[in-house]
């Protein structure tokens, strides 16, 4: 069979050859002139304007000038070199004057000198194209495109186009030659060969439906397009096409397991489930009663859950936690709660604990540190079922730990447990079912990002904080205003209260970030000395017992001070606490500081969070820390921090990148466009869920290509 000009090899396009083969393969994953085509032009420069030399900012993007050359001058590594008779290989360096009626600038080339000078003429005029910036004071030009003016037409300009795409491009792609010129020229030849090749890949009632524009015109207008309506309309396409059959992905694949993993029954809410609920201290949140709600109906429905709960710090997690818990004992099953931590597990248990008090289940706490004949006897309980509810960490991975009947595994700050460990807890369960998994996360995901990252999971969400929490005042201050910063620590220390203090940690330089602990640490000790004043501190490189003298003795109150890296654990629960202080502040990310910010404000006194950095920051730096003085929501916070960083570096999913690659779309702009793509996948898998009709053919070929293959980090088997 004869190969369509699609799956040519890259190689083959007219311009392209061997060498440039190579580099289009490793720097834009290129293989064939179909790949080639995909690859859009992140942005547009209208090269019918020509901008005068006198309106130039250094702000601006790519703009033209038409312009005269003045005068040509060429640097050698010791200076300026005279003269006709020019060694080019000794060049470093042309500079090039050039004038428009409106003012000068300089282009400047490094490399390609030899050539370039052959090209310019003084006295002749030249369009120049290029981004402006200033060097020197002056406004110049680094490597501009240069093209003869020629009266009447247009340099690079396409046939009926009046708009220049700009293709994402690298410094070996660059090296070897390929400017956005030769894109430009390249992509005409590609879409000349290839796009009466390509055929429809959405089918024509959709097209219809949401007046999208077909495949050809969308190709075509994307890399040449048209006008700016024509361009609008092939975005749009084009976008809508990468997120639907993204969801459609992802729905097919939640239908398929919810259709065939059975899972067990539990129709009983029980007794201790309602003791417990009858004597809380408090009245649950609107927010907290759905959720329990939305939880209690998946474990109903004979279906397994793998349910995503999301809520801010402090939003009452714990309690959903143990009534989901309590709703799996109440049906004869055993529940199990893992924390990434010791720390954590040992706090989740406190707690737990004291809600279990009076309903008769009888909870559990198993970690690396549970003494041997501790283990042997929680061993035995899991094994009879005589334990009700489990909290623990890794721990109860182990092959030893055998479970008489689990059937609800729920899983704290879901992002530290790898895809693997969650398997050999899938594994655990006795009777032949998967259990019921609850995956709770305190790190607010944006929206657009959570349906494409738990595309496949039914997520819930806590969009409610408890009834008078006090809001939480954070200032930002730099190292002049230190002292001020401990004497207030002091006086709040006076009134009963006590204070983190948190260094950043980054995991490259262990031993620097310990030396800055230190430092720190005996700083603090100074201005705060024994006594009156008594300081904890907890760090990585301590023995668990040396970490829990340490945080006991904080969450106790014999000591004011807690001085810690950031690893220290986050879910330590002290209401007493109302000063957090973050040390070198511009280190960390949005989200991070806002769940350091979340130890405090848990007690009835007002809090803070004094954000210390450095003087000079960076812009995004300065954007986060005022974000972070500004706003108290996560959920916020979060939607800023893609919107900045966009999504494939928001913490928590920085590990494992996002599970697909993205071409045009975008989850921090394009929600609106995700949102109606999710409701047409959803409801063409509500007509035909395995997509098996003849008219869906093409849909189920489309998303069977790599592309759409969701890498599924957040499913447990
Ligand atoms: P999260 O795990 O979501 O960060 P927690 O479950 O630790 O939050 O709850 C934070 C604090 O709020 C705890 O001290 C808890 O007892 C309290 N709390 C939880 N739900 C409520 C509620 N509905 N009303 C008042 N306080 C609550
Ligand atoms: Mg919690």
């Amino acid at each position: 069979m004869e190969k369509s000009a699609l799956q040519t090899d890259i190689q083959f396009l007219p311009g392209v050859g061997p060498k440039r083969a190579v580099l289009f393969r490793s720097e834009l994953g290129v293989n064939t002139i179909g790949d080639f085509i995909r690859i859009y032009p992140f942005k547009y420069i209208d090269r019918s304007t020509i901008t005068a030399i006198g309106a130039a900012t250094p702000d601006m993007a790519y703009i033209q000038i038409k312009a005269k050359v003045v005068e040509i001058s060429l640097f050698g590594a010791s200076g300026s070199i005279e003269g006709d008779d020019v060694r080019f290989n000794t060049v470093k360096r042309m500079s090039v004057k050039v004038e428009d009626g409106t003012g000068y600038m300089e282009m400047v080339f490094f490399k390609g000198i030899k050539w370039m000078h052959s090209k310019l003429e003084p006295g002749e005029e030249y369009i120049f194209f290029g981004k402006p910036s200033i060097f020197n004071g002056r406004l110049n030009m680094v490597h501009p495109e240069v093209d003869k003016v020629q009266d009447g037409s247009q340099p690079g300009k396409m046939p009926g186009s009046s708009m220049t795409g700009v293709y994402p491009s690298t410094e070996k792609l660059r090296n070897g030659g390929i400017t956005g010129k030769l894109m430009n020229k390249l992509m005409a030849n590609a879409l000349q060969t290839a796009l009466p090749a390509i055929e429809e890949t959405l089918p024509q009632r959709l097209l219809v439906e949401k007046g999208l524009v077909p495949i050809h015109f969308a190709i075509r207008n994307i890399h040449f397009p048209k006008d700016l309506t024509a361009l609008e309309k092939a975005r749009y396409r084009l976008k809508f096409e990468e997120l639907f059959y993204l969801q459609l992905s992802l729905l097919k694949q939640k239908y398929v397991r919810s259709r065939n993993e059975n899972g067990i029954r539990m129709p009983k809410i029980g007794d201790a489930f309602n003791k417990c609920y009858s004597s809380l201290p408090f009245r649950l949140t609107t927010a907290q009663k759905r959720v329990i709600t939305e939880i209690r109906d998946d474990m109903k429905s004979g279906h397994q859950m793998n349910r995503l709960l999301q809520g801010d710090v402090g939003s009452g997690k714990t309690m959903v936690a143990v009534l989901s818990a309590l709703i799996a004992t109440g049906n004869g099953y055993q529940a199990c709660i893992m924390a990434p931590t010791e720390v954590l597990a040992q706090q989740h248990f406190k707690n737990i604990s004291k809600y279990l008090d009076g309903t008769g289940v009888r909870p559990a706490l198993l970690t690396g540190s549970s003494r041997a004949a501790e283990r042997r006897e929680i061993h035995q309980g899991l094994e009879d079922g005589s334990i009700g509810i489990i909290v623990g960490t890794h721990a109860l991975l182990e092959d030893n730990v055998i479970f008489r009947n689990l059937g609800l595994a729920i899983i704290d700050e879901q992002h530290r447990f790898g895809v693997e460990q969650r398997a050999r807890l899938w594994r655990k369960s006795a009777c032949g079912l998967a259990p019921h998994i609850l995956v709770m996360t305190a790190t607010p995901i944006p929206r657009t990002l959570a349906m494409t990252l738990y595309g496949d999971l039914d997520v819930s969400v806590i969009d409610e904080l408890p009834p008078g929490r006090k809001p939480i005042q954070t200032i930002a201050a730099t190292e002049g205003r230190r002292t001020a910063m401990f004497n207030f620590l002091k006086e709040q220390i006076k009134l009963g209260r006590q204070v983190f203090i948190v260094y950043p940690l980054i995991f490259e330089s262990e031993k620097l970030d310990y030396k800055n602990l230190e430092k720190g640490y005996e700083q603090v000790v100074t201005a705060f000395p024994f006594p009156p004043y008594k300081t904890a501190i907890v760090h990585g490189q301590q023995s668990n017992e040396e970490k829990k003298f340490n945080m006991d003795a904080f969450a106790a109150g014999r000591a004011n001070i807690l001085v810690a890296t950031s690893v220290i654990e986050v879910g330590v629960d002290v209401p007493n606490a109302s000063v957090m202080v973050i040390e070198s502040a511009e280190r960390f990310g949005l989200s991070q500081l806002h769940q350091l910010r979340g130890r405090v404000g848990r007690g009835s006194e007002k809090s803070y969070c004094i954000l210390m950095t450095g003087k000079k920051l960076s812009k995004e730096s300065r954007h986060r820390i005022e974000l972070m003085c500004a706003t108290e929501n996560g959920f916020e916070l979060a939607e800023e921090d893609m919107k900045m960083r966009g999504p494939g570096d928001l913490e928590g999913t920085q590990q494992s990148g996002l599970p697909v690659e993205l071409n045009i779309a975008s989850l921090a702009r394009d929600g609106l466009i995700l949102n109606d793509a999710r409701q047409c996948a959803q409801a063409v898998l509500d007509e035909d869920p395995v997509l098996g009709k003849a008219e869906n053919r093409l849909l189920a070929e489309e998303i069977s290509r790599d592309k759409y293959k969701v890498r599924n980090y957040s499913q447990i088997s």
